[in-house]
């Protein structure tokens, strides 16, 4: 694994050549990221909603596109709506790599109870996605920093292979790979540099409800680190044996939690592919304060009316928040 920094380009005012300023400007790496790309039925104590925009890749693109460009890989059928093309679009997110197939794109239900305690998984209708095959094209084969987002693990393992250098694997998953993938998640597990998982399912792969044993667990099974999502309770990331809590943003009022999994994830990572994995707990600050946004409306609602600005303003509050428990 090699280390990752912001490259730095200096850039010379050439043209008033009497004050030559150097000035150091950090450009973003790109970001390849896999997952699914969905429309989804959501139904939560604030409402019902069909045929949202929605996907782990999806959430995952949008949100990191706040901070660093994405290179997206996915399917859709040939339903999938001109909206989401423009989204991508809109974002500048590179689509080269997502395949359509005639067939219907992926299809996901889920319900929420009151006081949003765990999720339902009302339908999953695969479509298209039955039949994904994932095919980097020469360009996105050379990035450096890798996207597992939450897909089959065979899928992920797919391609994680096609990528000539990748110097960050980070990858997600769910419960439903638990039960049904374990094997190929374990290799998923030992080709991550990170991963990313919530508690049920952390407790769910280690057997240990303990936390922090489950990440000492996972940890010995591959990961430098392993970040674990506690839901309304935060999260923990987990390197070697230290352990670092990272509070939610207070005060959000939650209208639709889907994608904020994936929204946390885009943070993190937009703030690796800007400032290097160097300081990872203020990357877990970055992506704490983007899934605050994404909770905020229904499907991609939210995490579209969040902007850089708002971002540090949130991830500044939590950060306080923590510096202040610790006196
Ligand atoms: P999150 O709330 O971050 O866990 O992600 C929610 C997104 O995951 C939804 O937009 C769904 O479309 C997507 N999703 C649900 N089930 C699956 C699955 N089995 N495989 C891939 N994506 C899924």
């Amino acid at each position: 694994m090699n280390q990752i920094s912001p490259r730095q380009t200096t850039i010379k005012l050439a043209f008033f050549p009497t004050t030559r300023l150097n000035w150091p400007v950090v450009i973003p790496k790109p970001i390849l990221a896999v997952g699914s790309i969905a429309l989804d039925t959501i139904e939560t104590p604030a409402g019902r909603r069909e045929n949202l925009l929605g996907g782990s890749a999806t959430f995952f693109a949008v949100a990191t596109s706040l901070f660093a460009p994405v290179r997206l890989v996915g399917l859709v059928g040939d339903d999938f709506p001109q909206a989401g093309w423009d989204l991508f679009r809109e974002r500048s997110i590179d689509t080269r790599d997502v395949q359509t197939l005639a067939g219907s794109t992926f299809r996901w239900g889920g319900r929420y109870p009151a006081g949003f305690n765990g999720r339902e998984t009302l339908f999953t209708e695969l479509g298209v996605f039955e039949g994904f095959q994932p095919l980097l094209s020469a360009t996105n084969r050379r990035t450096e920093i890798i996207y597992l987002g939450n897909i089959q693990p065979s899928l992920q393992l797919e391609l994680a292979k096609q990528v000539d250098d990748a110097s960050l694997i980070v990858s997600d998953t769910m419960n439903l790979w638990i039960d049904t993938a374990r094997q190929d998640l374990d290799k998923v597990l030992a080709a991550s540099d990170i991963f990313l998982i919530n508690d049920e399912e952390a407790e769910q792969l280690t057997g240990n409800p303990d936390l922090d044993a489950a990440a000492a667990i996972l940890l010995a099974a591959g990961p430098r680190a392993v970040i674990i999502k506690m839901g309304s309770r935060g999260s923990m990331l987990a390197q070697g044996r230290e352990r670092t809590r990272v509070p939610i943003f207070p005060g959000v009022e939650v209208i639709d939690p889907t994608g904020a999994g994936d929204t946390f994830a885009g943070g993190f990572l937009g703030h690796i592919a800007v400032h290097g994995r160097d300081d990872l707990a203020a990357a877990v600050v970055q992506g704490t304060a983007v899934a605050s946004f994404a909770v905020e409306g229904f499907g991609l609602d939210g995490i579209r009316k969040a902007t850089l600005e708002k971002v540090v303003v949130r991830a500044a509050a939590i950060a306080k928040a923590m510096a202040a428990s610790l006196n």
